[in-house]
């Protein structure tokens, strides 16, 4: 029997709920961090798996796990047990000059305190990141610019860090981690500076990108008054995911 042509796959996009696929999954991961008695487990056989469009808030006390947690699913840390995959990549494989790469690739992260350039304009900090990661493209110069319209800022675009408020400049943070098209998005109590109605904002901003680029999102935080934006909301606690 002669081979038949199968049909081309279902287009990602359609009128219906899009097919919602894991690009971000963590397996029985475990992190330890210091020495001796002042050894600490960070991670506690923590699962979790986020799929494209999705976004996820973990809360928890200070002390939970919840940077931790950020350090591992991105990349920055190596967890002494188990397995990260970002898109479909196990990141605990790779070695430290594959997993940078593979880091900048897929991953956008939000720091804490925005984590801006003192020096920089806003433009130039979305630019910096697409330099360094040698893709500093017409094309990502055009998403950068289009991002800076999307949280707000074209017209502040070209301050520096000491020119905008707290609120502005978590907004640059958050189109700087979106300028190379991350699948996963990563952001670390992105509210602990604001005040209410900034923390407002930037969370249904951050729900509002999570839609537009379809990435898969993790926000901890420890800010209740913020969870109603997330589509999943989890638990940590002494380092256990729940
Ligand atoms: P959170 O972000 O929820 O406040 P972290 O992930 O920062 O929590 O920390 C989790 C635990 O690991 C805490 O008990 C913290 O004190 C500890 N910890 C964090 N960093 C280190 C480190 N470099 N060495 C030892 N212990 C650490
Ligand atoms: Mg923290």
């Amino acid at each position: 029997m002669k081979p038949t042509n199968r049909p081309a796959p279902a287009p990602e996009h359609t009128a219906e709920a899009p097919p919602r696929s894991t690009v971000l999954r963590l397996t029985g991961v475990t992190l330890h961090l210091g020495h001796d008695r002042q050894r600490v487990t960070a991670l506690d056989h923590v699962d979790l798996a986020v799929a494209r469009g999705e976004f996820v808030a973990v809360t928890g006390p200070s002390g939970s796990g919840k940077s931790s947690l950020l350090a591992v699913a991105g990349g920055l840390q190596t967890p002494g047990d188990g397995s990260v995959h970002v898109a479909d990549v196990d990141l605990t494989a790779l070695k430290e000059h594959r997993r940078t790469a593979h880091r900048r690739r897929h991953i956008g992260y939000v720091f804490q305190q925005a984590n801006l350039f003192a020096s920089l304009t806003a433009r130039e900090q979305l630019l910096l990141t697409a330099h360094v990661a040698g893709r500093l493209t017409a094309e990502v110069r055009r998403r950068a610019d289009e991002l800076l319209e999307a949280v707000g800022m074209t017209a502040r675009a070209d301050r520096r860090p000491d020119q905008l408020s707290g609120g502005e400049r978590q907004r640059v943070g958050i189109a700087r981690a979106l300028v190379l098209a991350p699948e996963v998005l990563l952001v670390d109590e992105p509210t602990s500076a604001l005040d209410r109605a900034r923390a407002r904002d930037i969370v249904d901003l951050l729900a509002e990108q999570t839609r537009t680029h379809r990435t898969a999102t993790v926000m901890v935080t420890h800010d209740h008054e913020i969870l109603d934006a997330a589509d999943r909301v989890l638990n940590l606690r002494d380092g256990r995911l729940s």
